[in-house]
């Protein structure tokens, strides 16, 4: 083992498993001079990061060694002339000639523009407000008029489908109307990450923060996506931090807010939170009703009174299931040649009003089945794989799948500790069958129909 394989080991009992593999793991001994240990590391970001952030940590592994200290570096040319191919060691070398701007766009590294990233469906102009959106409105108005000097970082959170990226494309495409001069950057948190791992893998980090680092807008969709990865939240941290510092605008938006997302780590929790946060709730019944008849208008399709009524109240709770509606309707009558009426949207949409689902519990599923095929709850959650009782457990997991919240574990521990994979198994088979079983299909048609009747 040499020096440094001792220290990093001692490091790797002091940090998380991601920061180890994130910082040392792909770090190299190169040699020891006089006590000091030189390391090689696969990139800048590495070496520095690994100096800020460690350094105390460090210090600790090294204590009780007869080492004076570490020096990192990156690229040397010491490594070229072991001539790897393919280790950590022959990529660093090759880091300077990497760094050269020229190279950036012929290598699969292609940076959002703002045009193409921006749709230009979603504008203010087409944004329905109702009054569970108003302040999302507002301040992502606010945010589109003064950026930087209204709220910063301005955190929009919410469920799915309720006008998150709608808002934050119009901020986007109103600053660039208004400021034309501004970089605007738009991405979703999944791209930035995975653009970050391309650039480190190509030692193009120097490009990704650059790109990043320069934009005067900063618009990050989706920032849940992060939740758990340490190495992306890092990058992001300082991404924040140098345009928050240069009074740049930052507008990210969420499913939930910081303080529900578990994962997040602490530093981003509290700068997301030294801005404006609102939520966006879902649509009440009036808004619903808006937002139908603007679709409506800008396909310049008719919708009666009842339908507009009759979808509005069927739909549960995102603009996107209600968008679904009016297109399968539009859809259908375009189709058919027939004018939206109150009949073709109850033919046409039965599955809005197909029985609102009642809790049903596995008990109440267990006891169904059983009768079914004369089995007891006990026999059902028995520890056997012979057929008279493997199939109708399957089926009733199926239906447990089917009609309950429960997770494939929470199945698996229900059913007498089945693994859950072993779940998903058999709900896949159960599933299968029933494609090409009419009886089967039947049955569990009636048994999820007796269960929620
Ligand atoms: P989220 O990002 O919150 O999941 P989206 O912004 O993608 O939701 O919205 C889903 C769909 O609903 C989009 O097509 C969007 O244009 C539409 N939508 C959401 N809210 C509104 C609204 N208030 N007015 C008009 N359309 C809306
Ligand atoms: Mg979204």
């Amino acid at each position: 083992m040499d020096s440094w394989e001792v220290v990093r080991q001692r490091v790797r009992e002091k940090v998380s498993h991601e920061a180890y593999e994130n910082w040392f793991a792909r770090t190299q001994f190169l040699n020891e001079e006089s006590g000091t240990i030189r390391v090689l590391t696969p990139d800048k970001v590495t070496k520095t990061w690994i100096e800020q952030e460690y350094s105390p940590v460090l210090r600790q592994a090294l204590e009780g060694l007869p080492y004076a200290g570490i020096v990192f570096e990156t690229g040397t040319t010491d490594s070229n002339n072991n001539n790897h191919n393919s280790n950590n060691a022959g990529t660093a070398g090759s880091s300077q000639a990497a760094s050269g701007s020229s190279a950036a766009s012929s290598d699969g590294l292609d940076f959002a523009k703002p045009a193409l990233s921006l749709n230009p469906k979603f504008s203010f102009e087409n944004f329905v407000v109702g009054s569970s959106n108003q302040f999302a409105h507002a301040a992502a108005q606010a945010v589109a008029q003064s950026p930087s000097r209204s709220y910063n970082p301005l955190f929009l959170y919410g469920g799915t489908g309720l006008g998150k990226t709608h808002l934050m494309h119009a901020i986007g495409r109103a600053l660039q109307s208004n400021y034309g001069s501004l970089r605007i950057v738009y991405t979703t948190a999944e791209r930035f990450m995975n653009e970050m791992i391309h650039c480190i893998r190509t030692e193009r980090m120097n490009l990704f923060q650059k790109h990043y680092r320069s934009a005067d807008i900063l618009l990050v969709d989706d920032i849940q996506v992060i939740a758990g990865k340490e190495r992306t939240q890092e990058e992001f941290f300082h991404t924040f931090n140098e345009l928050f510092d240069h009074q740049k605008q930052i507008v990210i938006s969420s499913d939930a807010a910081p303080k529900n997302t578990p994962g997040l780590v602490e530093r981003l929790r509290s700068r997301f939170e030294w801005g404006l946060m609102v939520d966006v709730q879902p649509p009440d019944l009036e808004t619903k009703m808006a937002i139908l008849d603007k679709k409506a208008g800008e396909e310049g399709v008719d919708l009666p009174e009842d339908v507009r009524v009759f979808v509005a109240t069927k739909t549960k709770t995102s603009v996107r299931e209600l968008e679904g509606a009016l297109v399968k309707l539009i859809a259908y009558s375009s189709v058919s040649g027939v004018a939206i009426n109150i009949g073709m949207a109850q033919q046409v949409l039965k599955h809005l009003t197909a029985s609102p689902e009642k809790r049903v519990s596995m008990e109440q599923i267990l006891k169904v089945v059983g009768e079914r095929f004369n089995l007891t709850p006990g026999q059902l959650k028995m520890k056997t794989n012979a057929r008279q009782i493997s199939y109708p457990r399957q089926v009733a997991m199926y239906l447990v799948r089917e009609l309950t919240q429960a997770s494939l574990p929470e199945i698996g521990r229900y059913f007498g500790g089945k693994h859950h994979t072993t779940v998903l198994h058999s709900i896949n088979k159960i599933d299968e069958l029933k494609q090409s079983d009419a009886t089967l299909s039947r049955m569990l048609q009636s048994m999820s129909d007796t269960l929620q009747g």
